[in-house]
């Protein structure tokens, strides 16, 4: 008899939220993680400077707070910022994305009405909008008004939905949101990246995770071994030679990879879906330890979270579609996030912590450090004079931190809408006892582990 029930390749949120289900339905589970350390996306590490605790990849948890498989476990200890996320637009000027609909409606002057149309109207039924969002497409929809209302808009480029705003302002927001896309806005389907974040931060908001995205790991990993299973760490699987009797095997990897260590365990068919799969453009970071608080000019990105740095709809859809056309923007849409502002666990007492990212060609070695903080230093004149380290990794050090981050893709694939309109538990079963559980699998990118926990159920299905 074998000594395990399940092996389980990778530790990302996603292997691992795989592993606390099955742990928890009582099969005996290895995790097993080639990186020294366990929780993939979701490490945290003092890059810069001793006591500065910078987030390696993910930091703000839009569906991690709304992710029923964390919430269910009770994981998470989410802090809210004042608000979401804001957009400057120079001059002081700013859009404002609060976790009140009223609140943003009325800093979208004659947009406001159009906004609450949009994206009210979901906000109304968020937990609906965020089932369908979360989970694989049902065949038969179990929320079919909503569905429609979401996905009918959703189905258009965000270049087309942006044409109902007047208000740069309007126009701005949508840009800022539709850019979680990582695709040009004229896709298909990017109109529906839009509306998933902005009912989100409503909805839930955009947390980050009091003591590092880390914390988020660690929890799943303590209810797996406290449940009996073991996680080693250090150890690179290249193939499931060793697995031959382990009646189920998790992959927390993306589909070339699978198909590698899958060997002849692997469905014919599913190899052929994979094989289609593609890497989508990469990201390059800069993480900065900093001497105070980013001096963003207007009062309210200084109380955010998030802060979506590139200006107008022009110039950042121009800068996506550069991207996609495989050059390097002068002027990048950039992520900040702003950690240290509401975590004091991050940075010692006066010091702060940012982190910040824009998107590169897929595999680019080019260095984006000086025009990341030329955009940010636009908005927040002064901010340079406040580093005191940085840490920088493109896509090549993704790839080396991460095999999953293919060329620097962070969001599991190229975004399309075959990948995005995924049915049923199909997808994760690539082969005998054999499921792919990462974020190349519906719901997508992102720790919400709802991957590795529908990944697990179907393997529990098939083998009551
Ligand atoms: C710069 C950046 C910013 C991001 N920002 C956010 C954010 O703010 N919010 C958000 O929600 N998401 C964010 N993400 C995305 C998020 O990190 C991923 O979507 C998420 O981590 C995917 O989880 P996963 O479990 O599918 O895979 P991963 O987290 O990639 O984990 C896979 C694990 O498997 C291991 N592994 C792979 N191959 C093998 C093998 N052969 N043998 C053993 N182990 C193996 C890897 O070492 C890794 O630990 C960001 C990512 C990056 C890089």
């Amino acid at each position: 008899m074998p000594r395990y029930d399940a092996v389980v390749v990778g530790s990302g949120p996603n292997g691992l939220a795989a592993a606390v289900e099955l742990t928890t339905a009582g099969r005996r589970v290895l995790v097993v993680e080639g990186a020294d350390v366990i929780g993939g996306g979701t490490r945290t590490e003092e890059l810069t400077l001793p006591g500065f605790l910078h987030d390696v990849c993910s930091a703000i948890h839009p569906l991690g707070v709304a992710s029923p498989f964390l919430a269910s476990h009770g994981i998470g200890d989410w802090i809210h910022p004042d608000v979401p996320a804001t957009h400057p637009l120079g001059d002081g000027r700013v859009v404002v994305l609060h976790e009140s609909v009223d609140d943003t409606v009325s800093g979208l002057g004659t947009d406001g009405a159009r906004y609450r149309r949009l994206i009210g109207g979901l906000v109304d039924r968020s937990d609906d909008v965020i089932d369908a969002i979360l989970n694989p497409l049902p065949m038969v929809p179990d929320h079919p008004l909503t569905l429609a209302r979401f996905g009918i808009p959703g189905l258009i480029p965000a270049s087309t939905l942006v044409r109902t705003l007047r208000t740069e302002e309007g126009r701005a927001l949508f840009a800022g949101l539709a850019s979680h896309a990582i695709a040009p806005f004229s896709r298909p389907m990017t109109g529906a990246v839009v509306q998933a974040f902005a009912v989100s931060a409503h909805a839930s908001g955009w947390p980050l995770v009091r003591g590092g995205s880390q914390r988020l790991a660690e929890a799943m990993a303590d209810i797996v071994t406290s449940a009996g299973g073991v996680i080693e760490t250090g150890r690179w699987i290249r193939s499931l030679a060793e697995f031959e009797e382990v009646p189920v095997v998790m992959l927390d990897v993306m589909p070339p990879a699978a198909v590698r260590i899958g060997g002849t365990r692997i469905h014919r068919s599913a190899a052929k879906r994979m094989a289609k799969w593609s890497s989508g453009p990469g990201v390059f970071k800069v993480d900065w330890a900093l001497d105070g608080p980013i001096p963003w000019s207007d009062e309210w990105s200084r109380r955010s979270g998030t802060v979506h740095v590139g200006g107008t709809y022009e110039e950042i859809a121009a800068s996506e579609r550069a991207v996609h056309d495989g050059q390097h923007p002068e002027d990048p849409f950039v992520i900040v996030a702003q950690q240290s502002l509401f975590d004091d666990t991050r940075a010692p007492v006066g010091k702060h912590t940012g982190w910040g990212y824009c998107h590169v060609p897929s595999g680019s070695g080019v260095d984006m450090t000086e025009a990341i903080e030329a955009q940010i230093e636009r908005f927040a004149p002064g901010f340079r004079d406040r580093i005191l380290a940085r840490h920088t990794m493109g896509p090549r050090q993704y790839e080396e931190h991460n095999p999953n981050y293919v060329a620097g893709d962070i969001a599991g694939g190229a975004f399309s809408l075959g990948r995005t309109l995924r049915f049923g538990y199909g997808q994760y079963r690539i082969g005998d006892g054999l499921y792919l559980c990462s974020s190349a699998t519906s719901p997508g990118a992102g720790v919400h582990g709802m991957c590795g926990y529908h990944a697990a159920r179907a393997a529990l299905l098939d083998t009551r």
